[in-house]
């Protein structure tokens, strides 16, 4: 069977990509390699951005039933207790990965894509006027052909697929991510971000009176922990700050929300074409302390899925789109990205963080813009 597109990915960007395009009347195969709903790394902080682009899908009601928590404020919590607390630019929401996923998943099939979990892209080939897609579900070989295919499958595709071609990084440069949900612990309507030399980890309050805890951790420095598991990870991050030692004591770990990534790597190129076109965390990953990933997935499918439908209609050819699209994503991105990662490589040094702390508190404004200056603009 000849599909009009199939999405490569059905994370936020490659679902919310797959909606789209079916909801332009395209026959849409969305493909992924694991089964749904499922527990994912993020710190399932939804940025205000993010909420517009959500509410365009179709999605705000079902957002609402599932009953995320309103955030107003973040706090930076260091390593030797200093803390400071800035107001966001907007209201974002705690939300889990499970249901965000499984409400644009629920959304992608009512617009009328199919959905084939569980089935592992294992080729790309240009074949004809279109794309040949290869992939193996259980031990099965299977085959797919599309007039477009769309990458949307995050930042570490398999060795030999389009976009996987970046060098290594060395291991300073490597990251491990590390996610958990707990009950037992108070919650405010703050996402709390605490610093330790080699990571940071950031709790969000998300659903059902829930917690989520998430951490980036560099491999060179935490690659030595005894104790491998996520939990494991996340009590030798609380080992090196104490008041986040102190907020985990009493926390329970839900059982099956435990989840891990490896290796993450914050300095890939922006690469928004790649054979194929590539939307969220495969075009790039801005640094996970921005919190706005999830927002550029979706901007990224917003971007892409018009330009999509008119190369499918004839009216641009696949190196105007390919012009298009790319020159979307760099105006869009290339700022926030800029931001994120001088942030990120501030936070990595150990005394700047002091110095960024002594002069935000002096200067309010500061801090807030530089939050501001790693979002992306809301087109709401
Ligand atoms: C520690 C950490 C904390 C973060 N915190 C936040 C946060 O608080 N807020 C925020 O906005 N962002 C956050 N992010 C970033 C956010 O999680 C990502 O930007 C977002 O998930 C990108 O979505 P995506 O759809 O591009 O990729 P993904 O969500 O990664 O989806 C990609 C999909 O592709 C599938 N796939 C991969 N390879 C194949 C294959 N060969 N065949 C078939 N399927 C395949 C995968 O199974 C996956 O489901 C965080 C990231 C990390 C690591």
């Amino acid at each position: 069977m000849m599909y009009d597109a199939i999405v490569l990915g059905a994370g936020i960007a490659g679902s919310s990509m797959a909606l789209s395009l079916a909801r332009q009347g395209w026959n849409t195969l969305l493909v992924d390699r694991h089964s749904f709903p499922r527990h994912k790394v993020c710190g399932e902080f939804l940025s205000p951005e993010s909420q517009s682009m959500l509410k365009a899908l179709g999605l705000q009601e079902a957002l609402d039933q599932i009953g995320p928590v309103l955030i107003t404020r973040t706090r930076l919590i260091f390593n030797r207790g200093k803390q400071l607390e800035i107001p966001l630019p907007g209201t974002a929401l705690g939300i889990s990965r499970y249901r965000l996923d499984s409400e644009l998943h629920r959304g992608a099939l009512r617009a009328g894509v199919q959905v084939q979990t569980d089935t592992t892209v294992t080729s790309v080939y240009t074949s004809g006027s279109g794309y040949l897609v290869e992939a193996m579900q259980s031990k099965r070989r299977v085959a797919y052909q599309a007039r477009i295919v769309i990458a949307a499958w995050g930042a570490n595709p398999r060795a030999g697929l389009p976009g996987s071609s970046q060098p290594e990084r060395s291991l300073k440069d490597r990251y491990m991510g590390v996610k958990s949900h707990f009950s037992g612990i108070g919650k405010e309507p703050v996402v709390e971000l605490y610093f330790f030399p080699g990571g940071y980890l950031g709790i969000s309050p998300v659903e059902n009176g829930y917690v989520n805890a998430a951490a980036l951790l560099r491999q060179g420095t935490f690659g030595h922990t005894e104790d491998k598991s996520v939990l494991g990870m996340i009590h030798a991050a609380a080992g090196r700050n104490s008041r986040l030692s102190g907020r985990l004591a009493d926390a329970v770990p839900a059982a099956g929300t435990q989840a891990a990534v490896a290796p993450v790597n914050l300095k890939r190129e922006l690469l928004a074409w790649n054979v194929v076109p590539q939307v969220g965390d495969a075009t790039v990953m801005i640094p996970p302390l921005c919190g706005d990933g999830m927002s550029m997935a979706l901007r990224s499918a917003e971007l892409c899925a018009p330009l999509a439908g008119g190369y499918l209609r004839g009216k641009i050819s696949l190196q105007e789109w390919e012009h298009l699209y790319t020159q979307s994503v760099l105006r869009e991105f290339q700022r926030p990205l800029r931001w994120g990662r001088r942030l990120q490589w501030m936070f990595g040094v150990p005394v700047l963080p002091r110095l960024v702390l002594g002069a935000a508190q002096f200067t309010p404004r500061l801090a807030f813009g530089m939050v501001q200056a790693t979002r992306l603009s809301d087109h709401s």
